[in-house]
């Protein structure tokens, strides 16, 4: 990215810093179309069976690609197919089976503290509002919104996720593209998720994050997004600036140089809890 001219368009979005909220939410209803051009369907990409599994799944995800997270789980869903039959196993035969994810000390402390809590509910099942969700050990406001939105998103029987307080997914990619989109500006991703939902209509939430993430693993990439060929390049602040975030800069330096220090082969929408 370094090196290239940064020029402007005639008719490009101006400065996210100077755009009304009007533009902006007209601006990304048009984004909104593109994306839902692209991508008509999208699923989640970690495999599962159960609302159970994919929060383990989305465990296991923090700071490790989907295409990992999928090599173990189908042995250790067979072996541990349920909260409460991960409540009963030992801790080192699970770390064993999680090694490769990363961070398996933690992740298989996490899961045994999670699966035992579930285990002890009356209904010996899995919360269905984010609230409870993220009452859970492990599970943080990230996790729960992968929950609703696959909730959403799969039709999953007996879960409402918008009356149980779906918000909006934001992992470090869908950081990211919000603020190269110049949809959002911070880098807290609760202020992030706060920012989208502003614009972002409520019918959208469960299913634009996906999209987003899509659309940042083929065209905008974190290192070296392609912009001379992206659909959203008219669309687009960073676009004629090869996603960088010009109006982010504070004290001479770039606050957000590309959104992300992080580049990943397979992002998904649960690489932090
Ligand atoms: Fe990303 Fe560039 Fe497309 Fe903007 S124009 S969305 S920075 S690839």
């Amino acid at each position: 990215m370094k090196g290239r001219p940064s020029v402007v368009p005639a008719g490009h979005p101006p400065s996210p810093r100077r755009e009304s909220k009007r533009a902006r939410s007209q601006r990304l209803q048009a984004i909104v179309q593109v994306l839902a051009q692209l991508y008509p369907t999208v699923t989640i990409p970690l495999r599962h069976q159960t609302p159970w599994q994919l929060l383990v799944a989305t465990i296991l995800s923090a700071q490790c690609t989907d295409a990992t997270v999928n090599k173990v789980t189908p042995d250790l869903f067979s072996r541990y197919p349920s909260a409460q039959a991960l409540a009963q196993a030992p801790l080192a035969p699970l770390e064993a089976l999680i090694h490769s994810t990363g961070f398996f000390h933690s992740k298989a402390r996490a899961l045994l503290a999670t699966a035992r809590q579930v285990a002890a509910r009356p209904d010996r099942d899995l919360p269905r509002t984010l609230a409870e969700l993220v009452a859970l050990p492990g599970v943080g406001r990230k996790t729960a919104n992968v929950l609703l939105s696959a909730a959403e998103i799969e039709k999953w029987p007996g879960w409402d996720a918008r009356a149980g307080g779906l918000g909006i997914v934001v992992d470090t990619h869908v950081g990211r593209l919000a603020r190269r989109l110049g949809l959002a500006f911070s880098l807290d991703p609760t202020k992030v998720e706060a920012e989208l939902q502003t614009v972002v209509p409520p019918d959208e939430w469960a299913i634009f994050p996906l999209r987003l993430i899509y659309f940042g693993r083929q065209t905008c990439t974190s290192r070296n997004p392609d912009c001379p060929h992206c659909p959203l390049l008219s669309l687009c602040p960073a676009g004629p600036h090869h996603g960088e975030t010009p109006w982010l800069a504070t004290r001479g330096r770039t606050a957000v140089r590309a959104g992300s220090s992080r580049s990943s082969s397979s992002p998904n929408p649960a690489n932090s809890t």
